[in-house]
């Protein structure tokens, strides 16, 4: 039997930040199913940084992260543009109040400007709205510099050990893993799509933590995109795509099918709706399709991520229920979960959170 204080389940960007935050205030594992942390939702993100993705409710946590991962060289100068035509333009209008007061900057955007950011721009998207601080993410290096931070602290990082049953020990818990027995004080379920299953495991509360698969297809286009060109997000919700290097798109038709937790392929039918979506958007000719992935982005009922202690399993803890924003919003949540797990004060960086509106009471019955 190997004694740790804290067990966290999955080493994806969850996993992965939280031990770092945690350092050397606890005796941490880190078990991974898979011998790539990373493999999954982490490993096939679009990589930005928009304080508007994932709404009001997840702000906080973004812009909070944005400081550290500018300090660490972690994302690089990108923009946003959201777009809509006459269809869009409600949804246009409900992004601009929703973030009103929240101090992200909208700029509004007529036909022209539009135009000279997107040469080609097909009639009636009319209007836009910038994002101008929208930046994309290194996230291969983020995660890399987590996993980096948490071993220089002591953490043990154990691949292909996919926990298979959680059962109470003592005070703390008893985890099987394929080759060990491993107990600690406190579990942490950072198992990203397999959240609803680690909880079952160890008989917490059912949140109903949705897996949705999203797709991600790169093209080779004519005209090349431009290096400097925003991603471009549709306000009404069906696209964004953004510029990779060699003048190619990453496009997605911001699909979200519910799937059971598993290896996400992408289907042939979401990408071609994804460049039938594109060519309504531009006049650029698709010249080649030459990769396609999926993910699963992982949500709970009200779409904000859960993080604290489960009100009924004592010693476990939730840091679950990322959806499409666990990149950009990892710095700032990593701190608040340390803080909340080892009872330290919340640091400067995160003081101005309410942690209260994240906790998984939120979802108890009755
Ligand atoms: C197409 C796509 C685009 C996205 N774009 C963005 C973006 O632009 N910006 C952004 O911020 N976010 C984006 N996201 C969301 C982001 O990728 C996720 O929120 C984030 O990666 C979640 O991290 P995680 O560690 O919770 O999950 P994961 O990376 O999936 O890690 C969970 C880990 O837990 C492990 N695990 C599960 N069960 C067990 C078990 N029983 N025992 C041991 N290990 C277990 C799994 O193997 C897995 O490695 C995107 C996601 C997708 C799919």
């Amino acid at each position: 039997m190997i004694r740790f204080d804290i067990a966290i389940i999955g080493a994806g960007m969850a996993g992965a930040s939280l031990a770092a935050e945690i350092g050397d205030a606890a005796r941490v594992v880190l078990l991974e199913a898979e011998s790539q942390p990373g493999y999954h939702s982490t490993g096939r993100s679009a990589a930005f940084w928009s304080e508007t993705y994932g709404g009001p409710a997840v702000q906080p946590l973004t812009s909070a992260s944005g400081p550290f991962l500018i300090e660490h060289g972690f994302v690089g100068e990108r923009g946003g543009l959201h777009i809509a035509d006459a269809a869009g333009r409600p949804a246009l209008a409900a992004l601009a109040d929703e973030f009103a007061a929240s101090g992200v900057t909208l700029e509004p955007r007529d036909r022209a400007a539009l135009e000279a950011r997107l040469p080609g721009l097909r009639p009636g998207w009319d209007a836009g709205l910038a994002e101008p601080d929208c930046r994309d993410i290194d996230v291969a290096a983020l995660h890399a510099f987590y996993l980096a931070a948490a071993r220089r602290a002591g953490t043990t990082l154990r691949r292909d050990a996919a926990v298979t049953a959680i059962a109470r020990h003592g005070d703390g818990w008893r985890l099987t893993t394929r080759d060990a027995e491993i107990t600690a004080g406190i579990v942490v379920n950072a198992a990203g799509a397999w959240a609803n299953e680690v909880a079952a495991l160890a008989g917490a509360l059912p949140i109903a933590i949705t897996p949705y698969r999203r797709t991600i297809v790169q093209i080779a286009v004519d005209p090349p995109a431009p290096a400097d060109m925003p991603v471009v997000l549709d306000a009404a919700g069906t696209f964004y795509f953004k510029p990779e290097a060699g003048g190619r798109l990453w496009l997605s038709p911001h699909d979200e099918t519910p799937t059971p937790p598993c290896d996400a392929q992408p289907e042939e039918l979401d990408v071609a709706i994804a460049i039938d979506r594109f060519e309504h958007v531009v006049n650029w000719r698709v010249l080649k399709r030459e990769r396609a992935w999926a993910g699963l982005r992982s949500f709970t009922p009200d779409r904000a991520p859960v993080y604290g202690f489960d009100p009924g399993a004592p010693g476990f803890f939730w840091f679950a229920g990322q959806g499409g924003f666990g990149i950009q919003t990892a710095p700032a949540a990593a701190l608040l979960g340390a803080a909340l797990l080892t009872g330290r004060p919340l640091p400067d960086a995160v003081r101005a959170i309410d942690p209260a509106r994240y906790r998984p009471e939120r979802f108890s019955l009755g």
